[in-house]
């Protein structure tokens, strides 16, 4: 289960933010995972759950928005959401397309309580 990996390494960023901004507690973390990261988000969720008892993040709430796949054809120029089963084009069905959008996996917010 390598969510537990990557929860970890968000932990250490996480912890990392709220060290520098002086924060006590973090209330909330907002992540967006692409549908090709290989990520599941339930996963991610409770492994970041467990990962970050007895820190800074723990009982934080965990937010996780899918990014879409997203293409661009080389046959009709078409840019936008892709087939994640043929990773084909939407417009004209042109395969193989470039993926321009879909493998990223980051931190959009970090809610800190300060006081
Ligand atoms: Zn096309």
């Amino acid at each position: 289960m390598h969510e537990v990996s990557i929860a970890s390494e968000l932990l250490t960023t996480i912890e990392r933010v709220a060290r520098e901004s002086g924060g006590r507690r973090v209330r909330a973390v907002d992540l967006v995972v692409g549908e090709l990261a290989g990520v599941d988000a339930d996963a991610l969720s409770f492994a970041f759950e467990i990962v970050s008892r007895g820190t800074i993040a723990e009982g934080a709430v965990v937010t996780v928005d899918r990014a879409p796949l997203l293409v661009a054809c080389g046959a009709c120029g078409l840019e936008g959401p892709g087939d994640l089963e043929a990773l084909a084009c939407a417009g004209c069905g042109g395969s193989p397309v470039r993926v321009t959008g879909g493998r990223e996996l980051r931190l959009t917010s970090i809610d800190i309580e300060d006081d």
